[in-house]
Formats: C-alpha cells, sequence, structure tokens
C-alpha cells in the first residue's frame, strides 16, 4: 500500500547521522496496513550520553545561546519555509507512520504547525518583562530571560511532527540546546524534522535526536545531571515517572499529559451545530487527541433526539485507507491500543453502559493489516463508570444526561483532568458563568479543538502544567534572572548600617 522501500533511520547526534552504538534497530509499522516501513535504531544509554554531551558542549560553548535572537528566529524561519516546501512529502510520511487521514495531514496539520513555527519565531523577538526601573532609591533593576540549558524533549505519537513543534522549536529559539526522542511507533517525521533543521542551518550538537525504548530512554534524560530540563508530552502515567526520575536532579519537568475532555449541551443550545461539532470533536485524529471530546453531558429533554442525529451523521463518517482523500477515519495506532479501546468498550457495558452504536473491527480492502475500529457510541448512567473517568484515547463517545447547570458543571469537574471542555448554549451568560467554573485550561464556546497558535495550551490538574503554544511557551523554556545596577555611586550604601556603623 506504501509504494515505498523499507527505510533505514539514523540518530541524529553532534551533528552526524549515526546508528545506534549496540548495533540493535527496530521496526516501524504503518498501522493501516501492519507492515513494516523503517526500522530506527534501538538506542543504549551510550547513545544517550553521547547526545546528552553533544547537547551539553553546543549550550556551554556559547555560540547558540549568545546569537541574537533574530538569528535564531531566522534560522526557524527558514525551517518553516523547508516543511512548507515540502508539505505533500511530510504529510503523506505523517500518514502511513499515523493513520491519520492525509486530508488532515496535509490540509491542516503541515500548514497549522508551519504557522506555529512561524508566530513562535516571531514572538520570541518580542519577549516582555517589567520594565527597567528603579524599585529601590538606589539602584535599578532588570530582568533578563536566559535560557535553561539542554533540554530533553519526549513527544508522544499521536501528533508526531506537531509535538516537536510545540516543545522543540520555543526550546530553540529561546536559546537551549535540544535532546529529542520521538515515540517509537511514529519516528518517522522528527528525523526529516532534523535533515530540514540542519538545512535551515540549526548548528551542530544544537539539536540531537534518538530513537529507542521510551522507558529507558526517558528515563535516562530525566535523570542525568547534565540535562536541565524535561518538557514532556504524553500520558500521566509516564508524566508521573519522568517528575519522580528528575526530582534527584531539581531539573525543571514542564508536563502535558492527557485529557479527558466534557462536551455540555444545555437545552438552548442550536442542536445541529452541536451534534456536528460532537461528530469532529470525538473522531479528529482518530479518536486519538488529547483534547477530542468524550463525555457527552446532554440537558435530560433533548439526550435521545442528541444520540440519534449523532449516530446518524456518524454513520456518514467514512472509514478507510488514511491515503485516500475521501477517507476521514483511519486506523488506531496500534494492535495493543486497539485493544486498549476496545476492553474499555466492554468495561463500559459491564459497567451498565449500553451500546448503541459501532464497537466493531471495520474491515478496510486493501488494508486487511490495519487496527481500524468504528466509532462507537455508549449511553451510560453510571457517573463513577470507569469510561467516564479515564483517558480511552479512541473514538468512543460516553452519552450522559444532566438535569440543570450546577449538576452538569460539577460532574464535568469530577475527573483528574482539566485539559479541554465545551458548552454548547445560546446564553452568552450561561456561557460566561461555565467558562469561569469549569476547572479545565481551555474552554470553549460552541465549538471544541481549536487552538489559534497565538493562544496558550495548557493543563490544569493532572493534565500538566506550563504551556504550549503562544509567547507563554517561549517563556516557559527560559530562567528568569534579575539585573541589579547600583545607581548611587556611593562607597557606603544607605543600608548598610544593618551590618556595621550606625542607622541615619
Ligand atoms: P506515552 O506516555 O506512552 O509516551 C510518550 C513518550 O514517552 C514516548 O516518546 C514514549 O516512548 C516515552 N516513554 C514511554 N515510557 C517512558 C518512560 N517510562 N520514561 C520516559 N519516557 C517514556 O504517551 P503516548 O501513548 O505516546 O501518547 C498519548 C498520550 O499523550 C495521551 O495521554 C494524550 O492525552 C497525551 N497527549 C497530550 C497532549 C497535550 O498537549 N497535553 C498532546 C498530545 C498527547
Amino acid at each position: 500500500m506504501t509504494g515505498s522501500l523499507l527505510t533505514e533511520c539514523k540518530n541524529l547526534i553532534d551533528g552526524e547521522w549515526c546508528s545506534s552504538s549496540n548495533g540493535k534497530n527496530s521496526d516501524v509499522i504503518n498501522p493501516a496496513t501492519g507492515e513494516n516501513i523503517a526500522r530506527i535504531p534501538y538506542s543504549s544509554k551510550e547513545d544517550v550520553h553521547s547526545a546528552i554531551d553533544a547537547a551539553r558542549k553546543a549550550f556551554d560553548d556559547g555560540g547558540w545561546r549568545k546569537s541574537p535572537v533574530s538569528e535564531r528566529s531566522a534560522i526557524l524561519m527558514r525551517l518553516a519555509d523547508l516543511i512548507e516546501h515540502d508539505r505533500d512529502r511530510l504529510a503523506r510520511l505523517e500518514t502511513i507512520n499515523t493513520g491519520k487521514s492525509i486530508k488532515q495531514s496535509s490540509n491542516y496539520d503541515l500548514p497549522y504547525l508551519v504557522d506555529n513555527i512561524r508566530f513562535l519565531a516571531g514572538a520570541a523577538r518580542n519577549i516582555e518583562g517589567k520594565a527597567m526601573g528603579e524599585y529601590v532609591d538606589e539602584g535599578t533593576s532588570a530582568i533578563r530571560r536566559e535560557p535553561i540549558g539542554v533540554v530533553g524533549v519526549i513527544t508522544p505519537w499521536n501528533y508526531p511532527l506537531m509535538m516537536v513543534v510545540w516543545r522543540a522549536v520555543p526550546a530553540l529559539l529561546m536559546g537551549n540546546t535540544v535532546v529529542l526522542k520521538p515515540a517509537s511507533y511514529t519516528p518517522l517525521t522528527t528525523l526529516e524534522f532534523g535533515k530540514l533543521a540542519q538545512i535551515a542551518g540549526i548548528p551542530r550538537g544544537v539539536l540531537n535526536i534518538i530513537t529507542g525504548p521510551g522507558p529507558e530512554i526517558g528515563e535516562e534524560m530525566a535523570r542525568n545531571s547534565q540535562v536541565d530540563m524535561i518538557a514532556f508530552t504524553g500520558s500521566e502515567e509516564v508524566g508521573r515517572k519522568l517528575s519522580s526520575y528528575g526530582s534527584a536532579s531539581l531539573k525543571k519537568i514542564s508536563l502535558e499529559l492527557g485529557g479527558k475532555a466534557p462536551f455540555v449541551v444545555f437545552k438552548d443550545a442550536r442542536l445541529p451545530a452541536a451534534v456536528e461539532g460532537a461528530v469532529v470533536g470525538g473522531l479528529v485524529n482518530n479518536g486519538q487527541d488529547c483534547a477530542n471530546s468524550t463525555r457527552y453531558y446532554i440537558h435530560e429533554d433533548m439526550v435521545d433526539e442528541f444520540e440519534s442525529k449523532l449516530i446518524e451523521k456518524l454513520k456518514e463518517v467514512k472509514i478507510g485507507n488514511p491515503l485516500d482523500h475521501g477517507t476521514d477515519m483511519g486506523p488506531l495506532i496500534s494492535s495493543a491500543h486497539r485493544k486498549r479501546v476496545e476492553d474499555y468498550i466492554k468495561l463500559g457495558m459491564e459497567e451498565g453502559g449500553l451500546l448503541k452504536h459501532g464497537g466493531f473491527e471495520p474491515k478496510i480492502e486493501g488494508c486487511e493489516g490495519g487496527f481500524f475500529i468504528s466509532p462507537t457510541v455508549i449511553r451510560t448512567e453510571n457517573e463513577e463508570s470507569r469510561i467516564v473517568k479515564e483517558e480511552i484515547f479512541g473514538p468512543v463517545y460516553t452519552i450522559l444526561s444532566f438535569t440543570d447547570y450546577d449538576d452538569a458543571i460539577r460532574r464535568c469537574n469530577d475527573v483528574i483532568y482539566g485539559l479541554g471542555a465545551s458548552v454548547w448554549t445560546s446564553d452568552m451568560n450561561k456561557a460566561l458563568h461555565a467558562v469561569r467554573d469549569l476547572r479545565f485550561g481551555t474552554v470553549w464556546v460552541n465549538e471544541h479543538v481549536v487552538v489559534p497558535s497565538e493562544m496558550p495550551w495548557a493543563g490544569y490538574k493532572h493534565s500538566g502544567h506550563g504551556a504550549s503554544l503562544s509567547s507563554y511557551s517561549l517563556e516557559e523554556f527560559t530562567n528568569i534572572k534579575h539585573v541589579y545596577f547600583d545607581v548611587s555611586g556611593a562607597v557606603r550604601k544607605k543600608w548598610y548600617y544593618q551590618v556595621f556603623g550606625s542607622e541615619r
């Protein structure tokens, strides 16, 4: 199906493309067919050390760190141009490696992440802080934003290239050097990013990429005292482990973790808009988006109508070969992940849910080995069911009814996650109350999933801390330094009486 030869990939360490030092490799699979499409280095601890040493040296040498931000920005702008120029090739590669539809890769992911880079590269030149000023009567103070040092970036498989942009690009722009580890399922566009970054002019050692087993490489990066910060996007479980590995060296750990987004439809909502929004909110990225709507709280007077209209629309969604432009939805990332989603569906029914739609593995011609699953709708009134509380990360709609505003908001907030939530209503006062009361990093009103480059993407509670996109993501990769200039010129300053001399 791919028509591509098996690709042999290498690590990028100190500007050189190299195999793993132990000679081991692992396979990369196309989730739409189950075919091997590439071999990647199964890197060892020595490789991690080499990558960290290269990043440390590049940081300590100071060329990148001390370069004017305009130069770093220009390099990243060039990289955005190169990615844009290669958009079709990269979109196809992303689709072959993740199973997301080609129309999403080429018309959404690629143009969006190019825009993310351009925004960040521009905003990096416009970082603001307190004005230099006199805060005590004999001195002038200023703030500097400085790079943190060597940043270990660990990314997930659902948006491989976009997550590299969200985490590695702001780190680089602010003068840090980077060791980047992509998810083993989806390293291919990350390695292409490395090639294009070299062409754009990123100096050797400033960006290093290693592939291999997450638990070993990630743990080594988090424990290593030569790494100053970990920027992790992935599951809550691994985020928690990284926090504990990093605690011995007290490094900064920035975490962007899972979600369990509620989708609340009040009685005064425009039902057709809410139904279309639900189809997209639940299925974008084949239902493997941390922002996917998953818990549908629908006012009790309209829950049956919402459910039947949703199912009608879901029947229109075309599941198929993700490389076909007519396909709406491709496979899940792996056979193991599909089993996990299916286990949740079974569990939902054991815990009192009713299967209203889907729940099967569709057979796709030409993609018989793929990990497809149909969009699935479960109706439940068991608020304590694990399908209501835990992240499934698949195209599973859980529909529940609510009685009034307080009931809906309380149940929305009653999960460990706090990434995104949406409310659907034509009453602006109610919307504004919900915006205030929902404990989530993003709240959409009459929409779900949209995040412009200029706005922060950040979690509450177990969805993590820190921010992606916006100028907040640039600040995330800086230390803040206070610089104080004495302006009195005095030998004995007024406050020295505290140590010697008399108080005036
Ligand atoms: P994951 O946590 O399994 O893996 C993420 C990365 O961590 C991979 O590179 C993996 O190799 C590595 N890893 C695995 N075990 C590790 C360990 N013990 N120590 C260090 N690193 C380790 O997550 P995933 O399955 O790749 O991605 C899906 C998860 O990511 C979901 O929970 C989703 O909600 C979350 N996500 C969050 C955001 C966000 O912006 N908040 C964005 C995308 C995905």
